[in-house]
């Protein structure tokens, strides 16, 4: 079985890294966009397996973004977890109902984090 591939969409270069180590340190490949159009781009021609998505993103902000993949029925299918530096009630809610498979909030728990991203590829492989 090869390794899922991951496209991370971060615009603060502390957090890309830390996101990059902690997926690359437990066997992900991964893939990199700095903003919202990139990551559609990116998205579009790698179809990756997953996508991290930063809500925090300049001009075009991850639900945007997110709502660009799912109206698009060759990225629709691709799950997408939020990151997001809003813990708020309402913030999460509102990022559920827009349609992302989980969402993470900064700063990431690197203990927690590689089960949600492992959770969201099992629920998302077909035939398991
Ligand atoms: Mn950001």
């Amino acid at each position: 079985m090869t390794a899922a591939r991951i496209l991370i969409v971060e615009d603060n270069e502390k957090n890309l890294k830390l996101l990059r180590d902690l997926l690359q340190f437990h066997g992900y490949q991964t893939l990199e966009a700095r903003t919202g159009p990139e990551g559609i781009a990116r998205a579009r021609e790698a179809m990756p397996d997953l996508i991290l998505l930063d809500i925090e993103l300049p001009e075009m902000d991850g639900v945007a973004v997110l709502r660009v993949l799912r109206g698009d029925s060759a990225t629709s299918g691709i799950p997408v977890i939020a990151v997001t530096a809003s813990a708020m009630r309402a913030d999460r809610e509102r990022l559920l109902g827009a349609g992302f498979d989980r969402f993470v909030i900064k700063p990431i728990n690197i203990r927690e984090f590689p089960s949600v991203v492992a959770s969201c590829l099992r629920q998302n492989t077909p035939g398991t």
